[in-house]
């Protein structure tokens, strides 16, 4: 028999770094962990090969499966093996786990990819035959690589005063969004799983301003007012659900994308918003509010419009209180706004 280690690696050296010089060109977490998922598959050729993103308290999030046509990112109703539940459930998040567990179907390798936001993201690799000392060593030198990157990809997204998104993440996403909204109210506005019942949604955008948030810094100093930004980033995190995105806009502005059944909901989460950060007694400061503009994200406006009829609904609350929400739709229903006419369909929105 051979020895383990005199036996040729799996592993081509100048494909690995096409694939590497690949991989690191692109600037989206999605995207790159299917490249990462089709990198690893072309060089273990495995049996299967997931990512699992595991909560600290152990419940599986989602799962990446690598397919030869498509990775699928599953959220629910997807099966996991008892093995792995227990390997996910034991592994404390400092550590870097590499197990391979041996089963009567063949063997799994199961490893760290990252641990980021309360999240810990594994790597299972299915195989007839255990990895071989020099693949593992190089897939591991493979998902150093990917972390350093993620980490440098994080950093260029986030604001890093408040931790959420930045602004120029706030583009991509929204025209990512915008893609997949519906064209207008009578299409069908989700995939329909026909073992639920059917809840038809949208996003829906709001726009966010600290009321007269000078004042704060001239009264107070810069430092304290970065504190308010602190702790309503922090507001805004704890009161959005899992596909509810927020980002820091710019100053003292901030987006919201929140994914509603309809206007009653997105009306109920942003008065619930607003009342909490009007309900907050901040050291020194006291009391600070919002204003808040939103609209429906559909696609008969065009992309740039939209975010125009959120800043209008903005800009009424700011002119008619502050500590207000509006939203656009109103404005339309009481003659005090007008809408675009529809883009085409066919025509680029930005
Ligand atoms: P309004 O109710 O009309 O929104 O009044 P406002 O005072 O909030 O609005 P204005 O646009 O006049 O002032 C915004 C202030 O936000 C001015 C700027 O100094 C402050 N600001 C912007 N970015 C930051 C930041 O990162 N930290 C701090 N401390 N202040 C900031
Ligand atoms: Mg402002
Ligand atoms: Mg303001």
């Amino acid at each position: 028999m051979i020895p383990q280690e005199s036996r040729k690696p799996m592993f081509n050296t100048p494909h690995l770094l096409d694939q590497l010089v690949s991989l690191t060109g692109i600037r989206d977490l999605e995207l790159l962990e299917a490249s990462l998922l089709k990198t690893l598959n072309g060089f273990i050729h495995p049996t299967s090969l997931s990512l699992y993103k595991v909560s600290h308290r152990g419940e599986v999030r989602s799962q990446v499966v690598f397919g030869p046509e498509r990775c699928q990112v599953l959220r629910e109703d997807f099966e996991i093996r008892a093995e792995l539940l227990q390997i996910f459930g034991q592994h404390r998040s400092a550590d870097s786990a590499h197990v391979q567990l041996d089963l009567a179907d063949g063997i799994l390798s199961v490893m760290t990819l990252m641990d980021m936001r309360s999240t810990t993201t594994y790597l299972v690799i299915g195989g007839t035959e255990a990895l071989r000392d020099a693949d593992s060593r190089m897939i591991e030198g493979m998902l150093q690589i990917y972390r350093n990157f993620c980490q440098l990809l994080q950093e260029s997204q986030t604001d890093s005063l408040t931790g959420l998104a930045n602004r120029k993440t706030f583009d991509e996403c929204f025209s990512r969004v915008y893609e997949l909204q519906p064209f207008d109210e009578g299409e069908c506005k989700v995939e329909v799983d026909h073992r639920k019942p059917q809840i038809q949604t949208t996003y829906w955008i709001a726009m966010i301003d600290i009321d007269h948030f000078k004042s704060v810094n001239d009264r107070f100093g810069h430092l304290y007012g970065d504190e308010v930004l602190i702790l309503l980033a922090h507001l805004l995190k704890n009161a959005l659900r899992n596909d509810d995105l927020v980002f820091r806009f710019g100053g003292e502005e901030f987006v919201l994308m929140i994914r509603c059944s309809g206007r009653d909901e997105a009306a109920g989460l942003l008065e619930r918003l607003r009342t909490s950060v009007e309900s907050q007694d901040i050291p020194q400061v006291g009391k600070v509010t919002i204003s808040l503009g939103a609209t429906e994200m559909l696609r008969n406006t065009f992309a740039g419009t939209l975010l125009d009829y959120a800043d209008k609904a903005l800009y009424y609350s700011k002119q008619n209180g502050r500590n207000r929400l509006t939203f656009f739709e109103d404005m339309v229903s009481s003659g005090l706004a007008t809408r675009e006419a529809p883009p085409s369909e066919n025509l680029d929105f930005f």
